[in-house]
Order: C-alpha cells, then structure tokens, then sequence
C-alpha cells in the first residue's frame, strides 16, 4: 500500500517566539525550525501501516528549499522517497489543499496520512479541505488513549488500523466524552492527533540512507495551481502580560475569593 505523508516546516515550539513591534509577523533571527510535530506522528504511522502491509510511504513538503531538511528528517526515519513543491510566496490553507489534490491524484496513494495542525498556524483545516478537494473519507484526529508506548501499549490494537481486505480503515478518535472509533473507505484522508504513536528517532544508518533518496521537484506551475491566497493574516500580537498569581491562607480563602472574587462558585 501507498501512503502520502506531509512535513511541514514549523519554528521549533522550544524557542521563544517574539512577534514584530509592527504586527506584520514573529522575528525570524535566531529561531530554530523542525518537522511540525502531528507530521513527525503521521510520518511514524505511515511507517508503521507500510511495515505491517508492505508498500511505501512518500513525504511531501511545501515550500522553499530549506523545507528540504524536513524531508531529509522523513526520509531518514525511513520514508521512501519525498516530494518538495517548491514555492516561496504566501500560502493559505486553500492553497496547501490544493497542491497536495494535485500531488495526490499524481501519485494515487491509498491514503493520505497529515497533522491534524501545524503549530503555526493553528488553523486545522488542510486535511478537510484536502479530502473534500479530493472526494474522498476523511478522519480526523486519529490518537490512542494513553501516551506511553510501554509494551503493554505496544500490543494494544494501534488507533489506525487497515481492514484485512485493504478497503477500509478504522480510525479511534478522541473525542470530549470519550472515543469514537469510524470505518471509512479507501482512500482516505487521515488526520492525527497527538498519542497516536511516539516517533522513532532517526538512526544513524538511517541518516546516511536518506542523503541519496530521491527528492522530486515540484511547483505550483507544474502542478497547475493558483495559490493566491484567499486569506490573509492582518496583524500579528502577543497576548498581554498575565498577572501575577496570589496565595490564600486555607481552603476557606480560596472558596470566599472563588465565591466572592471570581464569582466561579
Ligand atoms: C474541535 C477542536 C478542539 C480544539 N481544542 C483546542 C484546545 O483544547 N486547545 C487549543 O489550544 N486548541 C484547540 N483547538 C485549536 C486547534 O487545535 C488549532 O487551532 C488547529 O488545529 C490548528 O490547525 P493548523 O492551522 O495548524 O492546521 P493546518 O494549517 O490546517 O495544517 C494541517 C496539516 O496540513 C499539512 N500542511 C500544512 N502546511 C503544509 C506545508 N507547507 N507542507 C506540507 N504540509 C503542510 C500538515 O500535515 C499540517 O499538520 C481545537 C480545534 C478544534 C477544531
């Protein structure tokens, strides 16, 4: 089985992010960046079904050549081989959805496998729009319930799993009373959610291996997409400073400012 993959190039959440005194955006000087966490996961699912079912798992990447080490990452984690849309300019959710349609009806994957965000933008909707774009099922945020891969999580029944036929996947998600579990027909669109799986790391031998992978060039031209944004980020700000928190003396202080203060009792 085929299975699509993204990484998206995200500023590493342990920085300090500052945003410009103008609003236009945050300071780039001295940030480092990585593959957006929810695409590392959905890079080790896609491992993970190939491994079981055999076939290959393709990461996409868009943006400039820089997004190139992010694909280097997947690939040395064990992807198989990478496609890098090369586009420099401003993009919006619309126009990431569309690239990856085209991408995808170019590879015909059995399914598409994405972070249910990206840390950066926080938008949550390239993989909906994707799988509308493309008619396709769609499940979004695929996780497990507990978050430690011990072994005994390890034989549990995986969140993501493909139908002994290979028609179908069946899909757990979080949801705020508890699981759903969904059935959907391939192809599909997957989004994941954080405990899904724990991502391997990259070995050494895997780093090596994935410096003479191939990565095919792309653009929105060659693609045939127009990736005018739609949508636009007027002004950027940071939150305004919190206060400073109080101690009270005993549990009845806290319930008279709760009661009396907060007005939350
Ligand atoms: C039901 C619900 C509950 C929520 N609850 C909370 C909460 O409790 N707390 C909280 O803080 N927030 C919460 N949120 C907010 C939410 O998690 C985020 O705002 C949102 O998910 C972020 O989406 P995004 O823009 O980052 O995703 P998108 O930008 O849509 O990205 C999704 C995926 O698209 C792909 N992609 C995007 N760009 C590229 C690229 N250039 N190249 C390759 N691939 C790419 C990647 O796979 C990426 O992971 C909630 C949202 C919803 C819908």
């Amino acid at each position: 089985m085929k299975i699509l993959v993204t990484a998206k190039r995200v500023e590493d959440p342990e920085s300090k992010i500052k945003v410009k005194p103008d609003g236009t955006g945050i300071v780039q000087e001295g940030l480092k960046y990585k593959i957006n966490p929810f695409d590392e996961i959905a890079v080790e699912e896609g491992l993970r079904l190939v491994a079981k079912h055999t076939g290959e798992v393709v990461v996409v990447s868009i943006g400039g050549k820089e997004v190139q080490e992010q694909l280097r990452h997947a690939l040395a984690m064990g992807a198989t081989r990478a496609v890098w849309v090369n586009h420099t300019g401003a993009l919006d959710q619309l126009g990431i959805a569309g690239l990856l349609q085209k991408v995808v009806e170019k590879e015909k994957p059995d399914m598409v496998v994405l972070g249910k965000q990206s840390i950066d933008d926080d938008q949550n909707q390239v993989g909906q729009y994707l799988a509308e774009f493309l008619g396709w099922s769609q499940a979004t945020f695929a996780s497990k319930v507990e978050s430690l891969e011990s072994e005994q999580e390890k034989n549990k029944v995986p969140a993501l799993q493909v139908g002994a036929d290979g028609k179908t996947v069946r899909v757990v998600r979080e949801v705020d009373n508890g699981l759903a579990t969904l059935e959907c027909a391939l192809p599909a669109v997957v989004t994941t959610d954080l405990r899904l799986n724990l991502p391997r790391y990259a070995s050494l031998p895997g780093i090596m291996k994935a410096k003479s992978k191939p990565i095919e060039e792309l653009t929105p031209q060659k693609l045939g997409v127009d990736v005018t944004p739609k949508i636009q980020v007027v002004k950027m700000s940071s939150p305004p400073p919190r206060k400073a928190g109080i101690k009270v003396p005993d549990v009845a202080g806290l319930v008279d400012k709760l009661r009396n203060e907060a007005k939350v009792v």
